[in-house]
């Protein structure tokens, strides 16, 4: 059969994700991969796991076999409730949908708010799965730059109030506040405050995604665009990926209880529920307690191959490059003053066995302000493999 002539015009449309494409050459043996963006498998909490699942296995395995509500287990969404009060969120309990990975949430996000050819706002550069996401429900993308403060809040409000004018304001901005994917920066907290003083004004929705908070290698503490949010302007999304592990697939999502019902009537027809064991197992680990013991192993594991990038990225490459340190999360973004596009070069980084991402896939178009950028990422790297990796790099470039 010719399933071209099948397949929606949608899916058509649709091009794969660069990133997945080179993970596949990334998984060759000997190859130094700062491509991914996956947690190190080093610190998945494998015992506690285990026996958390004999824990609910044993006590209530009808239960948590059985199906179950689409808005998450109450035991769950109680426990990212008291997570979220200690991180100055305020919220009730049905504020909280849980979700299978925050992917489904921005899933979820665009179902609900978006008609083919309505304005999302994104940074520039942002996380290729939202594009894609966006890209899906035929947004019309536009980036807003990011610098080592985070996005640029004056260029978004000009932006917005333009549209303003027009008559026909985003549908909502979509925005990685901590340590950001790819830049690894963090929005300043006077910036958070400037977003939501947008928001007020021009009433529009903000989608703060942020699964990388927790994993603070250096710096202050920030509290969340949500905390700062009165009126409901904000849906925040945050995922058990990267601080438990990304197989379980859950992850949650606080909004105003009107948003929240809408995504729970859309949830229902993608996957009735995130799946009650997995959501089970992770109640059980926060309830004895472990998430703290468990981020006090992670953050130093992860902060050592964050200094080793930092200081080897410094070493190599000096000032031929413009370069934040990050202060926590899984990536760096390293950006070339020479005119190249980093696109051209991934073949001879792979020929001597590494692979980065280049600047312009974190883009929803071809961008020439990220051709001569590359994302790096350390987590599942080891220490001598990071600093090799970067030393390959610097010579090709
Ligand atoms: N948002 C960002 C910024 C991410 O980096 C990722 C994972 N790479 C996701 C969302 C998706 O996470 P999840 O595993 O919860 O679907």
């Amino acid at each position: 059969m010719d399933y071209n002539k099948i397949f929606s015009d949608g899916i058509v449309s649709l091009p794969p994700s660069p990133i997945r494409e080179l993970l596949k050459v990334s998984q060759r043996p000997g190859v130094i991969s700062l491509a991914g963006g996956n947690p190190s498998p080093d610190t998945f909490p494998v015992e506690d796991l285990k026996i958390c699942f004999e824990k609910v296995m044993g006590e209530k395995p009808q239960k948590i076999l059985q199906y179950s509500p689409t808005e998450g287990l109450s035991e769950l969404i109680e426990a990212v409730r008291s997570l979220s009060l200690e991180d100055g969120i305020k919220c009730e309990m049905d504020n909280i949908l849980i979700t299978t990975g925050s992917q489904q949430g921005m899933d979820l996000v665009c179902k609900i708010l978006l008609n083919p050819g309505d304005e999302v706002i994104v940074e520039l550069p942002t996380y290729p799965g939202s594009l894609h996401t966006l890209r899906s429900y035929k947004a019309k993308i536009t980036g807003v730059p990011v610098d080592e403060k985070g996005i640029n809040v004056n260029l978004l409000e000009d932006i917005i109030r333009e549209r303003a004018m027009k008559g026909k304001i985003p549908k909502f901005i979509y925005t990685i506040p901590t340590f950001q994917n790819p830049s690894g920066t963090t929005l300043s907290e006077e910036r958070r405050k400037y977003i939501i003083q947008i928001a007020k004004k021009y009433e529009i929705i903000v989608v703060e995604d942020d699964p990388y908070s927790k994993l603070r290698y250096s710096g202050k503490f920030i509290k969340s665009i949500k905390s700062y949010d009165e009126e409901g302007f904000v849906i925040y999304m945050n995922s058990f990926s990267k601080i438990f592990c990304p197989g379980v697939r859950v992850a949650w999502m606080i909004a105003d209880k009107e948003i929240i019902k809408k995504m729970i009537i859309a949830k229902q027809g993608m996957d009735l529920h995130t799946s009650s064991l997995n959501q089970a197992i992770i109640a059980e680990f926060l309830k004895q307690g472990k998430l703290k013991s468990h981020l006090d192993r992670i953050v130093p594991y992860y902060r050592e191959k964050c200094d080793i990038m930092v200081k080897t990225v410094n070493e190599c490459f000096g000032n031929r490059i413009i370069f934040t340190s990050p202060e926590g999360g899984f990536f760096s973004w390293i950006t070339l003053k020479q005119d190249i596009d980093t696109k051209e070069f991934i073949y001879k980084a792979i020929e001597r066995g590494v692979v980065y991402v280049p600047g312009s896939s974190f883009g929803p178009g071809e961008e020439k302000e990220l051709k001569s950028s590359l994302r790096l990422s350390f987590a599942t790297v080891n220490k001598n493999d990071i600093k090799k990796g970067i030393e390959i790099l610097s010579e090709i470039f």
